[in-house]
């Protein structure tokens, strides 16, 4: 039924803007804190008090537009949208309407190297967050916390660009790697950072009409939106397909029924009665201040992923992976830096290291293993004075101690044992012990060698060279002896 349509999607992101106060007051903006513990007459909208703008918030929302390829507007303007909610104390809300701050952007979506869909941005503006309702199961009554009353936050709209919802889920997760690589968010969907609502309609192949749009709310995370969009695409196709009519009106996703719900028809949406707000001036960005903000905006994902292919001769996959969260990418490239060894470089870091920050489930800057505990770590396997399964060994211990590699080979006395006659002592110890083995080998079992180089391993606790071991073994047991 659904492969008769085709599928239009468009997002209403929310992204919650990482300033240290709150957008139109001096309050804290973190997340966690005892319930109403920052707020104040203005964020809790008591009569005669006055909003005053964070220019910081300006500042990350500029940085976020650029990001997007946004045309920035030099002058727009705050607006009250009204509407009578209990997590609202002032009932409307600051936000921008007829004059957003920025628009006329765009962002490419890849996926496996290959480009997916251009979508257009169609604005990006600045607004309050508004304060969070608990409801507590079994009890009557819903509790109200302020705390995030005020909070900066930007959305970004996109047009109706998408055209499934895995679309819809890759774009989002382009946007929030864009997003962290601003730093301007930590972009949590579980924690409410990033917030993502969707417009979503069918039409008949060829057509160019736009159908009855629906919107669906209350998607909390990546495989909620792609599920929740799926499920709404099947529910008006089997409308359509049966004659019917799609209504207009807001519908609310169900995660645990894997289903949406009506939350309310047209007949009750809201007219938010907009009017520009008397106490804000207008915003007027100048030249000076987004040319700083465009001079301190990072490489992004995508021109970096296609510099490391080229640059470094990264595969896709390293390079996607690599590239995929900026701290990481930092780490490669100040690695690379130290120690010019581009491949081994990211096979480590995407291989052993990787999987050491994963269980200690933090980031990589983080921990107090750096860069330079990563080359020191490659030089001592490329010199050949570790073996590669004791550099496993010093990186765990470097990692959790932040211990640099050098040292705890030479504290502990790993170094690899390349010393002829050293080696030759041993050798001649695991000959001698072993007579089976010696025997099946000169009777044509070449395989017994293995055995004899792991008892010399053994026998030098992981420490001897084995490519020397297994030269003078088989200068020993081929007539040498
Ligand atoms: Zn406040």
């Amino acid at each position: 039924m659904l492969a008769a349509y085709e599928i239009v999607i468009g997002l209403e992101v929310h992204v919650e803007l990482h300033t240290a106060s709150k957008i139109f007051c001096s309050c804290p903006n973190h997340f966690g804190a005892e319930p109403n513990t920052n707020t104040c007459p203005v964020c809790l909208g008591l009569p005669g008090s006055l909003p005053v703008f964070n220019q910081n918030a300006l500042e990350l929302a500029l940085r976020a537009a650029l990001a997007l390829n946004c045309r920035i507007n030099h002058f727009s303007r705050f607006a009250r949208k009204n509407y009578f909610y209990p997590d609202l104390p002032k009932a409307y809300q600051i936000s921008q309407y007829e004059f957003p701050l920025a628009g006329n952007g765009h962002l490419a979506v890849y996926k496996n190297g290959e480009l997916v869909r251009n979508v257009n941005i169609e604005r990006l503006h600045l607004e309050e967050d508004a304060g969070k309702l608990l409801h507590d199961e079994g009890h009557a009554s819903s509790y109200v916390d302020y705390n995030r009353c005020g909070v900066p936050l930007i959305e970004i709209v996109t047009g109706p660009d998408l055209r499934s919802p895995e679309e819809a889920r890759l774009f989002l997760e382009t946007l929030r790697r864009t997003l962290l690589y601003t730093r301007i968010s930590d972009c949590k969907m579980e924690e409410g950072s990033l917030r993502c609502d969707a417009n979503i309609s069918l039409r008949p192949w060829g057509a160019e009409k736009l159908g009855q749009k629906v919107e669906i709310k209350n998607m909390n995370s990546f495989k909620a939106v792609q599920r929740g969009l799926e499920y709404e695409a099947k529910r008006q196709a089997e409308i359509l397909a049966k004659g019917g009519r799609v209504s207009q009106e807001t519908r609310r996703w169900h995660e645990d029924e894997g289903v949406t719900s009506e939350m309310r028809s047209k007949e009750q949406e809201q007219d938010y009665r907009y009017f520009p707000e008397p106490d804000l001036p207008p915003l007027v960005v100048d030249e000076i201040l987004l040319g700083r903000i465009r001079r301190e905006l990072p490489e992004l994902p995508l021109p970096r992923y296609r510099r490391f292919i080229n640059d470094y001769e990264l595969t896709p996959y390293q390079a996607e992976v690599i590239t995929s969260d900026r701290d990481l990418a930092d780490f490669y490239e100040e690695t690379v830096k130290i120690y010019y060894e581009p491949q081994k470089v990211a096979n480590w870091l995407l291989g052993d290291v990787l999987k050491m920050v994963k269980q200690a489930a933090g980031e990589i800057n983080e921990t107090p293993f750096t860069p330079a505990h990563l080359a020191e770590l490659l030089k001592l396997v490329d010199g050949e004075q570790i073996s590669g399964r004791t550099a496993k060994e010093v990186l765990e211990e470097s990692f959790n101690s932040g211990k640099m590699p050098a040292a705890i080979v030479k504290d502990k006395g790993l170094g690899q044992i390349s010393d002829r006659d050293e080696l030759e002592k041993v050798v001649d110890t695991v000959l001698h012990e072993n007579e089976t083995a010696v025997h099946d080998y000169q009777e044509g079992n070449k395989k017994a060698v293995a055995f004899l180089v792991g008892s010399v391993m053994k026998a030098t606790r992981g420490k001897a060279n084995p490519q020397l071991v297994t030269a003078l073994l088989e200068k020993k047991l081929t007539g040498n002896k």
